[in-house]
C-alpha cells in the first residue's frame, strides 16, 4: 500500500489515479457477485480488449478484478480466447502482470489450444509452422513426432530458390542431404518468417505425399492433412494500421495451391476464432475452471468480449447456432474443418446462450463493411451482429454484472 501511495504521489495525474485506485478497492470490498456459484463464464479477447500490442489498457485491470472474490481468487470463471500463438504459461504470466491478479495457464485458449483434443494427429510425423518455441508448444499439445522447416530445408536444400544470393555448391548439397521420414500432416499454427520459401516447400510437401525428394513423382492433388490455426487476415499491433496475420499466409498458400492444381486446398481442422471448435474448447475450459474453484453448477451462459466483428462476434454467433442445432439433435451444417473432434475428451456441453459484446478499443469497430473472414466461414449479416456495442472492457463487465444481477 505504501509503495502504491508513493508511486501515485509522483504521478502528474495524482488525483485521477487515486480516485481510480480507491474506486477499485471499493469493488473488492463490495463484490458485485455475491452468490456462491454462478452459472456463467466470461471470455476475453486480449489484443484490442485487454491491451494494444504490449501496452495494457488501464481499465482492463479494474474490469478483470471484478470477477475475483474478496481474496483475489477466481469467483466468476473466465478465460482468454486469442488467436495469437504462444505458450499458455508465458501468456498467463504476462496477463498476471498486466491485471494485477494471478491468471493461470488453464485460462488460456490460444489459437492452437484446441489441437489438444485432436489425438488422431498427435503421433503422426507433423511439420509445425510458426515462430517461437514451436517444439515446446507442440509437445504441450500432445504432438510427439515434430519436425520444423529448418530440418526439411536441410534435408532438401535444392527446394528453396527464393534467396538468389544463396549459392551452395551442389557437391556439398548431395553430401549433406539426409533422409527425413515422410511428413504425414502439416500443422500451421502461426505465420512463419520468410514466407516465400516456406510457401514453396509447403506446396512441395503437399504435392509429393510428404516426401519432397527429387526422386518422388509430383501429383496434382493434396495427399496429406492440413491443420490451420488462426485465420485472422490482419491484426492490430504497434503500428497505426493493422498488420498481415496468419490468415494472410494461409490465403497465399490456398491461392498458390489452387493456381497450381486447379483444386481447393482442404483443411482437416481449422482452429482459432471464429471456429466453433475454439468456442467449444473455451466452454470446456470455463467448465473446468468452474469445477476447480468449487462450483458444481453447469454453465448456462457465456459472454465473449471482443473488438473484432469477424472473429469475436461472428465466433460467438456461430457457436450459438452450433448449440441450438445440438439442442435440437440436428447436425450444424459445418465444413469438416470446423467440426469438433468426435473423440475429443470434452466436459459436457451445457451452455445454452452466448453473447458477443463488441468493444470500441480495437481493430474493427469502424468496419469498412468488407468482411475479412476465411473461405471456410460464410458469415451472413446476422452472424456479424453484436449483442451490444460498448466503449471498453470495463463497460462490458459492468454490463454483465447488471445482466446477471
Ligand atoms: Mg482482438
Amino acid at each position: 500500500m505504501y509503495k502504491v501511495i508513493r508511486i501515485l504521489k509522483t504521478c502528474s495525474f495524482r488525483e485521477k489515479r487515486i480516485s481510480a485506485y480507491t474506486s477499485n478497492m471499493r469493488f473488492f470490498s463490495l463484490s458485485p457477485f455475491s452468490r456462491q456459484a454462478d452459472d456463467f463464464g466470461v471470455c476475453f479477447d486480449i489484443d484490442g480488449v485487454i491491451s494494444r500490442g504490449h501496452v495494457p489498457f488501464p481499465e482492463a485491470r479494474t474490469a478483470y478484478q471484478l470477477l475475483m472474490d474478496h481474496d483475489r481468487n477466481i469467483h466468476i470463471p473466465s478465460c482468454f480466447v486469442t488467436n495469437s500463438l504462444g505458450r499458455n504459461s508465458c501468456r498467463a504470466m504476462q496477463l498476471t502482470e498486466w491485471l494485477g491478479v494471478t491468471v493461470n495457464p488453464e485460462q488460456m485458449v490460444l489459437g492452437q489450444g484446441p489441437l489438444e483434443m485432436y489425438s488422431e494427429y498427435h503421433h503422426k510425423n507433423c511439420l509445425i509452422i510458426g515462430q517461437g518455441q514451436l517444439r515446446q508448444i507442440a509437445a504441450e499439445l500432445g504432438f510427439t513426432n515434430v519436425y520444423l522447416m529448418d530440418e526439411v530445408m536441410e534435408a532438401y536444400p535444392l527446394l528453396d530458390a527464393s534467396n538468389h544470393e544463396k549459392n551452395t555448391p551442389l557437391v556439398a548439397l548431395e553430401l549433406n542431404e539426409k533422409e527425413l521420414p515422410n511428413i504425414e500432416a502439416l500443422v500451421l499454427i502461426g505465420e512463419p518468417k520468410h514466407w516465400e520459401c516456406q510457401l514453396q516447400i509447403l506446396i512441395d510437401i503437399l504435392l509429393t505425399n510428404g516426401k519432397p525428394s527429387g526422386k518422388q513423382n509430383r501429383v496434382n492433388y493434396q495427399t496429406i492433412p492440413v491443420i490451420g490455426c488462426n485465420v485472422d487476415l490482419q491484426y492490430m499491433h504497434k503500428a497505426e494500421f493493422p498488420r498481415f496475420g496468419h490468415g494472410a499466409f494461409l490465403l497465399c498458400l490456398e491461392s498458390l495451391f489452387k493456381k497450381l492444381t486447379g483444386k481447393d486446398l482442404e483443411y482437416s481442422v481449422l482452429t482459432g476464432k471464429p471456429s466453433e471448435v475454439t468456442f467449444r474448447y473455451a466452454e470446456h475450459c470455463l467448465s473446468n475452471i468452474a469445477q476447480n474453484h468449487g462450483s458444481f453448477k453447469p454453465l448456462k451462459r457465456m459472454y465473449m468480449i471482443g473488438d473484432n466483428i469477424d472473429v469475436d462476434i461472428a465466433g460467438a454467433n456461430l457457436y450459438q447456432r452450433y448449440i441450438n442445432a445440438a439442442a435440437e439433435n440436428k447436425n450444424c451444417a459445418l465444413s469438416a474443418s470446423r467440426q469438433p473432434p468426435n473423440n475429443g475428451i470434452f466436459l459436457p456441453q451445457t451452455v445454452t446462450e452466448i453473447y458477443g459484446i463488441l468493444v470500441k478499443t480495437g481493430v474493427s469497430f469502424a468496419s469498412s463493411g468488407i468482411t475479412h473472414s476465411h473461405r471456410d466461414f460464410t458469415l451472413d449479416s446476422d452472424i456479424l451482429k453484436p449483442h451490444i456495442i460498448l466503449d471498453n472492457v470495463l463497460d462490458a463487465i459492468q454490463y454483465i454484472i447488471k445482466n446477471e444481477s
